[in-house]
């Protein structure tokens, strides 16, 4: 197996499309573009990205549709990027299994940095390399490993999650954001905490967490929950503490 990481950029605009290369290519990306939704899923399918920069005005088929799509084979982390401002946008683009977004123009700076922060965490399987990186962490929260709790059962490591014997598929950011209530218990995390974890920050920097992050939060916990067919009245794992965040919920005896 190679050592490079693979990138997909996809995106119709020429300027766009080159910068973002240069920014994943500085990153240390093999990168790969594609100018049109259906050619993105197909070299989806092929190379098997780490990464995928996708853009939501696409002229063929839109960014939501071409998320779908790749999510029903992959697990890359998926970064939507979008013109458009607006809310509900940005919570549908959530919802179509994409990992983050970023509303255009961006900086890429901003772009660097959220590709860090997810090259941080290990792959999916990557045994090996998941411990090189808890090794190399050494930033307040590398406490990884197994987790037990009411039926559910994570595995950092191998980045799996049971539920009664059955395996879970769950994005990446679904599974940090699991794995971080299972790390804390019955603490409460609160929205900003959890923004922060997903960003790879201590909780304590203070660094700005806008109210669309926080939102960001809530429809990826939503996502969990419904995969992981929780029930917010009767949480067997994901509580939600009103105005503050969420925490384990109780353990079932
Ligand atoms: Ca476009």
């Amino acid at each position: 197996m190679s050592d490079a990481r693979v990138g997909l950029v996809i995106e119709d605009d020429h300027d766009i499309r080159e910068l973002v290369r240069t920014v994943l290519t500085q990153a240390g990306f093999e990168v790969t573009v594609a100018s049109s939704g259906a050619e993105g899923v197909l070299i989806a399918k092929t190379l098997n990205p780490d990464v995928i920069t996708l853009d939501l005005g696409l002229p063929d088929i839109d960014g939501f549709e071409v998320s779908r799509q790749i999510r029903e084979f992959s697990d890359a982390y998926i970064v939507m990027l979008t013109a458009r401002t607006e809310e509900l946008d940005t919570l549908i683009g959530l919802e179509s299994g994409a990992d983050d977004y970023l509303t255009k123009p961006f900086r890429p700076r901003e772009l660097r940095a959220r590709i860090a922060a997810m090259m941080r965490r290990p792959r999916s399987g990557a045994d090996t390399e998941a411990s090189t990186v808890e090794a190399a962490e050494g930033n307040g929260h590398s406490e990884r490993g197994n987790y037990s709790h009411n039926g559910l059962e994570l595995s950092y490591a191998s980045r799996t999650v049971v539920v009664d014997g059955k395996e879970m598929n769950l994005t990446r950011t679904e599974f940090e954001l699991l794995h971080a209530l299972l790390e804390a218990g019955r603490t409460v995390r609160t929205k900003a905490d959890l923004v922060r974890r997903l960003r790879d920050e201590d909780y304590d920097v203070g660094s700005y967490i806008s109210e669309a992050d926080e939102r960001s939060v809530e429809v990826h916990m939503g996502n969990l929950r419904k995969k992981l067919g929780d029930s917010p009245q009767q949480p067997r794992w994901l509580q939600t503490v009103r105005g503050v965040g969420y925490r384990l919920a109780p353990s079932e005896h």
